[in-house]
């Protein structure tokens, strides 16, 4: 590492985040994902090599909250024959030729009947549409609108190799401890096939953030990082681990469609005013500020459905990059050429920073909370009475002094002051060093 290096020596480039992440992403691309089946194992295999994840499996049938773990999908080969013997449609060029989830069959069909299995867009006449049919069975293609309009009448041999077997269903999970048990919740979904914005660039951006977050020197809190399917996956882990993060999850964030150049588009949790919402926005408006906006909670969207759902009511919200404009969304056309692994990168940065602002904001409780305690005593405070308003630091140690009631974060003390968090922070520091200041409510990781 630090050899020296004469000048002549050619040094390699520097590997770039982006480099690796193609690399990843080109693995993981052509798998087949789904709800559950091996496509989904495979891509936790791989996302494994970054991130130190256990394993969990669920089996078919189990009864989650109001929901059950489906059935585990197996698909050997699907393909379509036209009435010329030619193969016109063949899962092996594109996952998402195949309805994702679609039952096993085996027959001959005329063009009309094969048409209502049939799934196309004619606003977008090139794409493959990506179509589920998860809780209704039933057998079907995806294929370009403008080459479902050219089919010819006549006899079409239709294969379809697929069962939906007892398994179960795949979740990855991985926890980095830090000082105190208080948690920070980081999810992404893997259900989608073969699609780069929505979906693999939140697995991508996840497993990366876990190894920024690794390298830290020390943690505060503890991180949890989750990859399950969507909704089904989120309610299934829920019921696993819902009643720990309801006690101490502190904040938590949707991972997904990182990987467009576009703004930052960060959605509240239900409450809408917690630390993952206030950090979040803080850190965006100081980082990216013309880059960026806010929304408020809708219980329409992602895993944040069932992670806001009001038995949980987690402070969990929705950071992603994604588009206002999408019409990539769910088709094929959302493919490498379509995003940016150097934005995927500049959205992990964006990760961490709000994790590492989170992992700093301390609460407090004031160990001299009966009047205001005497800070010229203690070289935090002039000792010249002078006119005009205290000094910036001075009224920064005040508000830290006043707010340390053991509710209120330093994120929160630094809104409501309208001091910059970086003054409060560092005022916080003074005033623990005082010993006027101690960690309100802290317990530590077990
Ligand atoms: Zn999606």
């Amino acid at each position: 590492m630090n050899s020296i290096t004469s000048k002549n020596e050619r040094l390699a480039p520097p590997a770039s985040e982006a480099v690796e992440i193609a690399a990843y992403f080109d693995r993981l691309f052509p798998l087949l994902r789904s709800l559950t089946g091996a496509g989904v194992r495979q891509s936790l295999d791989i996302l494994g090599e970054l991130v130190d994840l256990d394993r969990l499996e669920i089996p078919s049938g189990t009864k989650v909250f109001d929901w059950t773990v489906p059935r585990e999908w197996v698909v050997r080969e699907a393909y379509l024959e036209g009435p010329d013997g030619r193969r016109i449609i063949d899962m092996r060029d594109n996952n998402l030729h195949l309805l994702n989830y679609s039952t096993g069959f085996r027959g001959e069909v005329s063009r009309a009947e094969l048409d209502e299995h049939l799934h196309s867009r004619a606003d977008m006449p090139d794409a493959i549409p990506y179509v589920t049919s998860y809780y209704a069975p039933r057998w079907g293609f995806c294929l370009p609108h403008r080459m479902r309009e050219a089919l010819p009448e006549g006899r079409y041999r239709v294969t379809i190799d697929a069962d939906h077997i007892d398994g179960a269903m795949s979740l990855g999970e991985a926890v980095l401890k830090g000082e105190t048990a208080e948690e920070v919740l980081l999810t992404s979904y893997i259900c989608h096939p073969s699609m780069a914005n929505d979906e693999l660039s939140g697995p991508l951006a996840l497993a990366l953030l876990y190894r920024r977050i690794a390298s830290w020197p020390k943690r505060r809190l503890t991180y949890r990082f989750v990859l399950h399917p969507e909704t089904i996956g989120s309610i299934a882990y829920l019921s696993l681990r819902g009643k720990h993060l309801a006690e101490n999850c502190v904040a938590g964030f949707n991972i997904s469609n990182t990987a467009t150049t576009t703004p930052f588009r960060y959605k509240r949790s239900r409450c809408g005013n917690s630390l993952a919402d206030r950090t979040a926005e803080r850190v965006l408006r100081e980082r990216w500020p013309h880059m960026h906006d806010v929304s408020d909670f809708d219980p329409i969207g992602s895993d944040e459905r069932q992670y806001c759902s009001p038995g949980f009511d987690l402070p969990y919200g929705a950071l992603s990059r994604r588009p206002d404009h999408f019409p990539e969304y769910h088709t094929s056309l959302d493919n490498r050429e379509f995003v940016s692994f150097d934005a995927l990168s500049e959205a992990v940065d964006a990760y961490e920073a709000i994790c590492r602002r989170v992992d700093d904001s301390v609460r407090y409780r004031s160990l001299s909370p009966y009047g205001e305690p005497q800070l010229g005593q203690r070289g935090l405070y002039h000792t010249i009475g002078r006119a005009g308003p205290p000094e910036a630091m001075t009224q920064a140690l005040l508000w830290v002094l006043n707010l340390s009631d053991g509710d209120h974060d330093l994120e929160a003390i630094a809104q409501r002051s309208g001091i910059s968090y970086a003054l409060i922070a560092e005022a916080a520091q003074r005033a623990e060093q005082a010993g006027l200041l101690a960690r309100a409510g802290e317990a530590p990781a077990r």
